[in-house]
């Protein structure tokens, strides 16, 4: 039996920052290591990096990672339970924030490769209680308030459509069957290739665009009486834009680019995650006003399980652009 602290611990967003190593770069351009990995669930900034915004200087989350942390902890200590829930019927998302260049998609490329092993061992280990398992891929990509899919680029903008019993659906979306976990790997790395496609008409499109890789399991087992059970859920792995895109801070002085350099769908995915942990269950949360938290309603906040894992360059130089990742980091525990 659950006991309900133990249900309060599982329903809340589970929030893990991890730094990653200087870069090449920085390391050329002498930059400074600014942050400390107090112990496992703290970070404090050096005292290089005096604070100029506010007195408190250490922080504190489910989780930190240090620079030399491997994808593999990541994923055990940052993603896997919410992960696996996804086998077990509950719809999960696991989200890279973070500022261009802060690890984001090194660390969800991680995840999407254990979590493909843990899922295939899973199926494996129950095969012989004669459960079976169908599981479902697809990818899109939101450029612009613009929904492309990554499997089949050609088909042009996508719309969502409001389904009465699945929620908002995207029309036409391509989704494959897997067949096994060599296909899954495949599609995946098509999907890779087609984002760098992207990428070359516009440099900086990886910054400004969120990719969502979506898995859906179904299973059906024979309970204890001899039934016949199944279950459906979804597993979203959403790399997002640059979170420099959601800060105001960059704007000012330059407040005519607002428009071309505010990101709606992750300006208005940042409000819906701190409703969602402010823990006011009646409030209004926003999740129409974009894209992206249309397409995740159904894998935010209610019954759905989510991790969010805010990577950062620990370079002195970018200090300011750490503290509006910390800042949303605390907002969203
Ligand atoms: P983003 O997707 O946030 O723009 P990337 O994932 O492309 O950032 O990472 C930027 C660079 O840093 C890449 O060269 C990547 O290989 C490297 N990198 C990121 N995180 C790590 C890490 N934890 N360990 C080693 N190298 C990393
Ligand atoms: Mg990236």
């Amino acid at each position: 039996r659950t006991t309900p602290h133990r249900l309060l611990r599982e329903e809340k967003i589970l929030v893990t920052v991890r730094l990653r190593p200087l870069t090449p770069r920085e390391l050329a351009n002498y930059d400074l290591f600014a942050w400390d990995c107090t112990d496992h669930n703290t970070l404090s900034s050096t005292n290089l990096n005096h604070d100029r915004h506010s007195s408190s200087s250490s922080y504190t989350f489910d989780r930190v990672f240090d620079p030399c942390c491997p994808n593999r902890s990541v994923y055990e200590q940052g993603a896997r339970d919410v992960a696996l829930s996804a086998i077990k019927g509950i719809n999960a998302t696991i989200f890279a924030y973070g500022q261009t260049n802060s690890g984001k998609t090194y660390t969800m490329k991680g995840i999407a490769d254990h979590c493909i092993n843990d899922i295939y061992d899973h199926i494996n280990n129950n095969q012989a209680t004669a459960s079976k398992f169908v599981l479902k891929f697809s990818a899109i990509e939101i450029y612009n308030e613009t929904v492309v899919d990554l499997l089949n680029r050609d088909s042009g903008p996508l719309r969502l459509l409001d389904d009465p019993e699945k929620g908002t659906v995207v029309e036409k979306l391509t989704e494959e069957v897997i067949k096994n976990s060599q296909h899954l790997r495949c599609l995946i790395a098509t999907c890779e290739d087609q984002r760098q496609v992207g990428e070359t008409s516009l440099n900086d499109r990886s910054s400004r665009s969120h990719q969502i890789i979506r898995l859906t399991i179904e299973s059906s087992f024979h309970d204890e009486s001899g039934c016949v059970k199944s279950l459906l859920a979804s597993l979203s792995l959403v790399d997002l834009a640059g979170s420099e895109r959601a800060s105001q801070t960059n704007t000012a002085g330059a407040r005519f680019k607002e428009g071309s350099h505010i990101n709606r769908s992750l300006l208005t995915l940042t409000n819906v995650i701190r409703k969602l942990s402010g823990g006011k269950k009646s409030g209004h949360i926003p999740y129409r006003d974009s894209k992206l938290t249309r397409i995740l309603q159904s894998s935010l906040g209610g019954n759905a399980r989510t991790a969010i894992i805010c990577t950062m360059s620990p370079a002195l130089s970018h200090v300011d652009q750490s503290r509006n990742t910390l800042a949303f980091a605390s907002s969203a525990k």
